[in-house]
């Protein structure tokens, strides 16, 4: 019962968690924080063009994308909790992680994306964005809501700014790569 219990929570393309265990551990990691006056950090992930690297390589091509990029998404701590979003979104969760801290991880992940190589799609590169939102330490009225939406308005900055790019709803970080 318990195993199945933890299937119904999990990607199955990607084996990361799904967008029901996100929304359940993004409340409660979110309580948590304010409870303990800790903070806690949301990254929000969206391929770039990934509708046109479907529509020009296939379906296939697509879902073994996705799969190679929540390889690189489940890189970071073991504290760290990666989920699949939805499509070709991923939300990570970095508890006791501060903003800066949480910049610094999405943009090792930014850098690694680019960098994988595709067999057989020579000179390939997939980029994905990222937007980053802290729920800073001693935050007395926070809601899971606003941190989603603070990290979704962020991403949202960075796709509008030309794309393979981490933009933080603190402000640092904006523009200030390459
Ligand atoms: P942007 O740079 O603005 O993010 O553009 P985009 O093309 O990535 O964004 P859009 O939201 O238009 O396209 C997302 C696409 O993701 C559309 C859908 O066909 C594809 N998709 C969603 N889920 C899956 C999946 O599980 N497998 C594959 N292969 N494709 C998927
Ligand atoms: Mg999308
Ligand atoms: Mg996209």
């Amino acid at each position: 019962v318990k195993v199945l219990a933890q299937k119904a929570q999990v990607d199955g393309l990607t084996g990361l968690w799904n967008r029901t265990y996100f929304d359940r551990r993004l409340a409660q990691e979110v309580s948590e924080a304010v409870r303990h006056r800790r903070p806690l950090s949301l990254v929000m992930c969206d391929v770039d063009g990934f509708k046109r690297l479907n529509d020009e390589r296939g379906h296939p091509f697509g879902d073994m994308v996705l799969e190679r990029l929540a390889k690189v998404l489940q890189g970071g701590r073991t504290s760290d909790v990666a989920c699949r979003y939805g499509g070709e979104e991923f939300g990570i969760l970095l508890p006791h992680t501060g903003g800066v801290e949480a910049f610094e991880v999405a943009d090792r992940y930014r850098r690694q994306i680019e960098q994988l190589e595709w067999h057989g799609h020579d000179g390939l590169a997939v980029t994905a964005s990222f937007g980053v939102a802290e729920l800073s330490a001693g935050s007395q009225q926070a809601s899971p809501e606003e941190l989603l939406s603070a990290a979704d308005a962020a991403l949202y900055r960075a796709k509008s700014q030309g794309r393979n790019k981490v933009v933080s709803a603190s402000g640092y970080g904006a523009g200030a790569q390459r």
